[in-house]
């Protein structure tokens, strides 16, 4: 495992051979291989400090164990720290004690968050749950119109209220909606810009204000990789998230925006898109993340 680490740590292991302690001064260049592969891996600058730091603190006066290769010891600190940072465990989504459960989705245009709205209601259904989904982008008529295909797709309910309402006063009608109709969640799909937008966050959080919703996701395109640490931040500072969708790991990002939304937010990845299709959605496992960001 984590060959292409091991192969160019193999330098640095060169100075703990004979050594029976990692030292300061004998993982520097170590820890410089990791700080790289993760910059690699997409990986925020800033967050790359702060999580090399912490492995420098976790590996030195660690025994170097007999018998155990120390590079490959060495991995195993990298690999369990990202694994720790990440969230250890899959984080489900949130489930409101009296129906229907209110998932607000956000994020920026083209990221995928109207297919990530789709693909969420298609796993939910298969676990035989209803599901109500409700179109606010009133700026992108297209996108009202994506979504009511989406669901006929997927054999899902949509409300709208065509591209003239108030999206706020979509969203709330829309959960009025989902109780009427007894559903068990109700997904709202919420307009994007393609830069972070005053006028949108302030729409954004005046939605959420109203329907106080169980879960606020954040959908992040993986490909965007080094500014998806900012994004998450301006999100997290003015709407408040409760998770994230990463999506588009079918491309051939290593996938470091996971770290990087992880640690700016301190809130768990949830899913992740691997495809265009509806079905392509699955849950996040911080360990299979940290395999593929390391590799
Ligand atoms: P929105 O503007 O954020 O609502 O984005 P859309 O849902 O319209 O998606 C934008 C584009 O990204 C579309 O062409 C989607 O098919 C595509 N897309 C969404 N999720 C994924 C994914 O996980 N993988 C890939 N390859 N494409 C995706």
């Amino acid at each position: 495992m984590f060959d292409a680490l091991a192969e160019r740590l193999e330098d640095a292991w060169k100075k703990l051979r004979g050594q029976n302690k990692i030292s300061q001064s004998n993982i520097q260049d170590a820890l410089q291989e990791v700080r790289r592969a993760l910059l690699e891996a997409d990986v925020n600058l800033q967050v790359v400090k702060t999580f090399v730091a912490e492995v420098e603190q976790k590996a030195l006066g660690a025994e170097v164990i007999s018998g155990v290769n120390p590079g490959q010891q060495f991995i195993k600190i990298v690999y369990d720290e990202l694994v720790k940072v990440m969230g250890e465990s899959n984080v489900p989504l949130a489930q409101a004690d009296k129906p229907p459960t209110v998932i607000l989705m956000a994020g920026l245009q083209g990221t995928g968050k109207t297919t990530a709205t789709a693909k969420l209601a298609l796993y939910l259904r298969k676990q035989n749950q209803t599901c109500l989904m409700v179109a606010t982008d009133v700026y992108r008529p297209a996108a009202i119109d994506q979504l009511i295909t989406l669901g006929q797709q997927i054999d899902v309910p949509v409300f709208e209220m065509g591209s003239d309402a108030d999206p706020v006063e979509i969203a709330r009608a829309g959960v009025e909606k989902a109780k009427e109709m007894g559903v068990d969640t109700v997904l709202i799909d919420t307009a994007g810009r393609l830069q972070i937008d005053r006028d949108m966050m302030a729409e954004l959080a005046r939605i959420k204000a109203t329907v106080n919703p169980h879960d606020t996701l954040l959908v992040v395109d993986a490909m965007t990789g080094q500014e998806a640490a900012n994004l998450t931040r301006t999100f997290q500072e003015q709407i408040g998230i409760t998770g994230a969708i990463l999506t588009k790991l079918d491309g051939d990002t290593r996938g470091g925006a996971a770290l990087s939304v992880r640690q700016v937010s301190g809130q768990p990845i949830k899913f992740v898109g691997v495809g265009e299709k509806v079905e392509a959605l699955q849950p996040f496992y911080p360990d299979r993340m940290a395999s593929r960001i390391l590799n």
